[in-house]
């Protein structure tokens, strides 16, 4: 199939009362995929998804990593990284981790009251 078969397939499965609504990814919200949406998504979930979250793909990429890894503190000392969960970073989007990420924040609380010392 292409681009625009995808489409045409998508639309008359929305119009037969099909809903293509669903969470794909945990990004936060509920997310609505339209019939044009079928073929990116298809080519390219983690763009696709980036292109929502308005983020590059390395960002969005490297969320789910974080995301996976059990949010890690991104603290790394003369002996290796640091074990613990970065603070307050439960269910964290992947807009608020790239913030945090940049400013350098994403650390367990033993080492963001060292930062912000
Ligand atoms: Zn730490």
């Amino acid at each position: 199939m292409n681009d625009q078969e995808v489409i045409r397939l998508a639309k008359s499965l929305v119009e037969a009362g099909i809903q293509l609504n669903a969470l794909y990814e945990p990004i936060g919200c509920m997310f609505c995929l339209r019939p044009s949406d079928l073929a990116p998504f298809l080519k390219d979930r983690d763009l696709f998804f980036a292109n929502e979250c308005a983020l590059d793909k390395a960002d969005y990429v490297a969320w789910k990593r974080f995301i996976a890894d059990g949010r890690p503190c991104m603290h790394t000392g003369a002996r290796g990284g640091c074990k613990r969960s970065a603070k307050d970073s439960r269910g964290i989007s992947p807009q608020e981790y790239a913030r945090r990420r940049n400013e350098g924040t994403l650390l367990c609380s033993r080492h963001l009251s060292a930062h912000t010392r």
